[in-house]
Parts: structure tokens; C-alpha cells; sequence
């Protein structure tokens, strides 16, 4: 391996103000809680490297509290040392050393929603190629109630399963992706939501829809629906959730002993026809393409966005945010020439 070292690589640049970061799709934004995420992405990389790490560290710190030691150690663990692959200004591929796979950490929640992405992405695509389908995002809420959280996910969810065998659902739905968002209100109590991509037959006035949810949940006539541009940007948006159950700044010793009980609730799901097709579907040889060819970058080859060598870089999780942020403030074609 090739001797380069962070700082040998940020002593070649010259950095100026100018962003690289590509600015996100704009979208339209149903509430304010949804416009919650769209400043997130707003964030640079580097700002949510370091949030990323903050926040495994107040994980690991209540892990400690709560005597979970083992639990703190793997979180400490996870993505500690990074191998990463990098032209100098663009980063190709980050490698960690170890992967904790606990629910809550940022880290493993980015590759699992990645994985949900390019799984399902071309299983929807390929429903709407084979049907005539509008793509919907739809949130449903609830009334907040003293409950936990696992008595708040159950009662949205079977009051989607109820709203699914109704008459007005089938002939209007022909199934779609469910994905649960757990916020805490200032009261402390549980904000359920379930965000829906539906795959809408034919329109319908929504306040048909909101007096079905009414009619399924008893006191509930809260939601919001929006016609989908981007189904790849929608999907994204919803797995969020699955990477990021929880404000986790806000979390504290109760909140993970509560977490720790409930291991295995499901956080995404499918429904209707289209899981049906999900079942059947064969992935064609395009699909997932951008991600195997990533899974096969190497050092020496070229960088998928300016061409040149990648080599590999070791660095610290800590070093990650410093790292981002000159590749950040990088003028557009200034490449780090490598000197070996
Ligand atoms: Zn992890
Ligand atoms: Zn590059």
C-alpha cells in the first residue's frame, strides 16, 4: 500500500470557498416535519460525518450507563479505522474496518438504507413499467396517546391493515412500501407515522381518503399526499426513516432501555400486488449496476467522476469530517495530482 497520509494529501490542496457538493433535487415538501429532512440534506457531508459522530458517541455513553458495555464497545468499534478510496478530491469508496449492525447506529443505518435503495428501486420501477400506476407518497398519522412505542407502531399498523381490506383502498391502491417514523413531541409522548409509497389506480379526492382513515383508526384524520416525481428520491426519502428511527440527540437512558426491549420491530415493509411482485421479480443484469461497479473500485482505478487514479487512504473516523470538508471547499477541477 501506497505510504499517503491525511495530511500530506490536505497540504497538496489549495482551498478556496467554492462548493463541490452537488446541491440535492429540489422537492415539495408536505409539513414541517418533512421539511425536517430536507435541510438535512442541505448539510454537508462533512457536518454529517460529525454529527454521525457525536451521536455514536452519546449512543455509547447511555450504552455505558445502562452497564451495556459490550453494546458501547461495538459502537466505539464500528467505523472506527476507514480505508478510503479517493482521487484526492472525490471519494469512490469508504471501507470500514468493522460494522456494529446495532439499529441505532448512523453509520450501519446508511448502509441499510442504501441496501433497501438498490434493492427496491428496480422492483419499482419495474412495477410501474408493467402497470398503469401513479406513484404517491402518502403520510398517515395518529393521535398521540400514553403508550410505548411499541403499543404506538401497532396501533398505525393495524389501522393500515384495516384501511387495506376496505373497498375504497383497493379499488384506488394497487399496493406500494410502508416505512414507520417515530418522532417524541415536547409532551414525551410517541408521534407515530407511516409514510406510504402507493401505487394509486386512478385519482381520488383526499377527502374521501381522510374519511377512510377516520373511519379505521376512530379519532385520526390527519395526512398528507403527494404525487411523486422521482420515485428514486421518494424511496430515499422514506428509507430514511428506516436508517434513522429516531431523534437520537434527544435520546436518553430510558429511551435506549426502551429500544433495547423491542429488538426486532419491523420498520419497512411492502404491500398489496406490488408485494407480490416483489416476490416473482428478477433482477435484470443493469440493475444494481452503479453499486456492484463501486463494490469493484480498486486502488489505481480511475475515479468514476473526474478520471483520476484512486488510491487508498487510511484514516481515522474522526479524520473522515476534516477530510470531507476540503474535498468540499476544493475549486471544480482542481485534482490532486498523486506523487509517487
Ligand atoms: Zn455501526
Ligand atoms: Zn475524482
Amino acid at each position: 500500500m501506497k505510504q499517503l497520509t491525511l495530511s500530506t494529501v490536505l497540504t497538496n490542496r489549495v482551498p478556496n470557498g467554492a462548493q463541490s457538493e452537488r446541491k440535492p433535487a429540489a422537492h415539495t415538501y408536505l409539513d414541517n416535519r418533512v421539511t425536517k429532512s430536507q435541510r438535512e440534506n442541505k448539510r454537508t457531508r462533512s457536518q454529517r460525518a460529525r454529527e454521525r459522530l457525536q451521536t455514536k458517541e452519546h449512543l455509547a455513553q447511555l450504552a455505558v450507563g445502562l452497564g451495556e458495555v459490550e453494546l458501547a464497545h461495538k459502537i466505539e468499534r464500528c467505523h472506527s479505522r476507514l480505508s478510503v478510496l479517493t482521487c484526492g478530491r472525490h471519494i469512490a469508496r469508504v471501507i470500514p474496518n468493522f460494522t456494529c449492525e446495532f439499529r441505532l447506529c448512523p453509520d450501519c443505518g446508511r448502509r441499510r438504507s442504501r441496501r433497501l435503495q438498490n434493492k427496491y428501486l428496480p422492483m419499482m420501477s419495474g412495477f410501474m413499467l408493467h402497470n398503469k400506476v401513479t406513484p404517491v407518497h402518502l403520510v398517515l398519522t395518529q393521535t398521540h396517546r400514553k403508550e410505548n412505542r411499541k403499543q404506538s407502531a401497532k396501533r398505525i399498523r393495524d389501522a393500515f391493515t384495516k384501511l387495506q381490506r376496505r373497498e375504497f383502498w383497493k379499488n384506488h391502491f394497487k399496493g406500494g412500501t410502508w416505512s414507520l417514523e417515530f418522532t417524541k413531541g415536547k409532551d414525551r409522548l410517541h408521534h407515530t407515522h407511516l409514510h406510504i409509497i402507493g401505487f394509486r389506480r386512478r385519482f381520488f379526492d383526499i377527502e374521501l381518503l381522510r374519511s377512510e382513515w377516520l373511519a379505521v383508526t376512530g379519532d385520526s384524520h390527519v395526512i398528507h399526499l403527494r404525487k411523486v416525481k422521482d420515485i428514486a428520491t421518494s424511496l430515499q426519502e422514506v428509507v430514511k426513516y428506516v436508517s434513522k428511527p429516531l431523534d437520537i440527540r434527544r435520546f436518553d437512558a430510558d429511551d435506549l432501555r426502551e429500544f433495547l426491549g423491542l429488538k426486532n420491530m419491523r420498520m419497512f415493509g411492502t404491500f398489496g400486488e406490488f408485494r407480490d411482485f416483489c416476490k416473482g421479480f428478477k433482477p435484470s443484469d443493469n440493475d444494481g449496476e452503479f453499486d456492484s461497479l463501486a463494490r469493484d473500485l480498486v486502488e489505481g482505478c480511475a475515479c468514476p467522476q473526474c478520471n483520476e487514479p484512486l488510491f487508498d487512504l487510511r484514516m481515522s473516523a474522526k479524520e473522515l469530517p476534516q477530510f470531507y470538508e476540503q474535498a468540499e471547499s476544493s475549486p471544480p477541477g482542481e485534482v490532486r495530482k498523486s506523487s509517487h
